[in-house]
């Protein structure tokens, strides 16, 4: 058991939350995560309008009674959003915490905070987190260079973000980017973080909404193989490495790169295809650099079990036996 400002804040018994995850945090890992005592995240543009959130959301209450949330992107994209229906949705269904992510989310912020809801902004740098505070979020998720999807264009790393970032915001914090288990999780709360986020290691769980060829992969390949793509673009992505990023890359390496020359790869809709189809090569898709410590497809109960007996144990006797020996 590990009590900290963030299990407090949610309101749940572990301190490990599932963000959103593009197509893949639907009410079935959504449920799942919260019933193993985390916290999950559905991702409101996975769905082609209000209306269809709204409907899973109350699915998801259907299959969990514990705390779960919605994420709201605020980042380039080929179909724009209507941003005040989903949130209106999120206010009606009475969700308690949405986590933006991407720009500032200070335009929507009026009409989320007055109903009551938590804001939890993920950003990928110190001067954001500050900002993110100073406008009234309530908590912050700050994601590190290592982190799959979009890691902002400093590369700061999370051993050097977290601690800044614990130092320059008095709200709780969730350490982002890197993280599958339980030696991260100790990690994050000894640098100063309230929790952890883990994205890519939820993909690659039984409850995943994912062809098991991409399940698979994750499992197979090596922290070496993500690539950044889209940077000429500054909308930064880390991918697993496969030929639509090759052929991204080499796209981008000609100069002047446009966005409609990356739709066929980087278009969620074609992400949609190959998570459902399993055809690991057709375009990109976010994966962090934990893939490396990604070695099977357990349930999220199996995994968040084991991800905190190891950091209790770590706690308990590891470090405890460094502290108690004489020198
Ligand atoms: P989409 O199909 O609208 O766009 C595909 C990709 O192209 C996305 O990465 C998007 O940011 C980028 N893009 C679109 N228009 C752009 C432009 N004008 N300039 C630069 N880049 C542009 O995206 P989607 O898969 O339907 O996802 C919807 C939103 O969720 C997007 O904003 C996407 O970035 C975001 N997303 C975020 C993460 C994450 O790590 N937080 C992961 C997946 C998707």
């Amino acid at each position: 058991m590990l009590k900290t400002p963030i299990t407090e804040f949610f309101g749940v018994d572990r301190p490990i939350v599932q963000g959103g995850l593009m197509w893949v945090a639907t009410a079935e890992l959504v449920s799942a995560v919260s019933n193993a005592g985390g916290m999950g995240f559905m991702t409101a543009l996975t769905f082609p309008d209000a209306e269809r959130l709204r409907e899973e959301i109350r699915k998801c209450r259907e299959m969990t009674e514990k705390p779960f949330g919605v994420n709201l992107t605020f980042l380039p994209t080929l179909r724009p959003p209507d941003y005040p229906a989903l949130i209106r949705v999120c206010i009606e269904e009475r969700i308690r915490f949405i986590e933006t992510a991407g720009r500032n989310p200070e335009p929507y912020l009026p009409q989320i905070k007055s109903a009551g809801i938590k804001v939890i902004h993920k950003c990928t740098s110190v001067r954001h987190a500050m900002k993110a505070e100073k406008i009234g979020c309530d908590a912050i998720s700050i994601d590190g260079f290592e982190a799959a999807g979009h890691p902002g264009e400093d590369d700061v790393t999370t051993l050097i973000l977290v601690p800044l970032v614990r130092d320059a915001v008095g709200v709780p914090i969730i350490a982002s980017g890197g993280f599958a288990d339980g030696r991260g999780l100790v990690a994050a709360l000894a640098l100063g973080a309230d929790g952890m986020n883990m994205g890519t290691r939820f993909v690659a769980t039984r409850e995943a909404p994912v062809h098991e060829n991409l399940k698979q992969a994750l499992v197979r390949r090596s922290e070496t193989e993500t690539r950044l793509i889209m940077r000429s673009l500054r909308n930064t992505e880390r991918v697993l490495h496969n030929r639509a990023a090759e052929k991204v890359l080499e796209i981008e390496s000609r100069g002047d790169t446009r966005i409609q020359d990356l739709i066929p790869y980087v278009s969620g809709l074609a992400g949609r295809e190959m998570l459902e189809a399993g055809d690991v090569e057709k375009a990109t898709m976010a994966a962090g650099q934990c893939i490396g410590l990604i070695r099977d497809i357990p349930t999220c109960r199996e995994l968040l079990d084991r991800i905190m007996a190891e950091a209790e144990e770590i706690i308990k006797n590891r470090l405890t036996r460094m502290l108690s020996q004489k020198s």
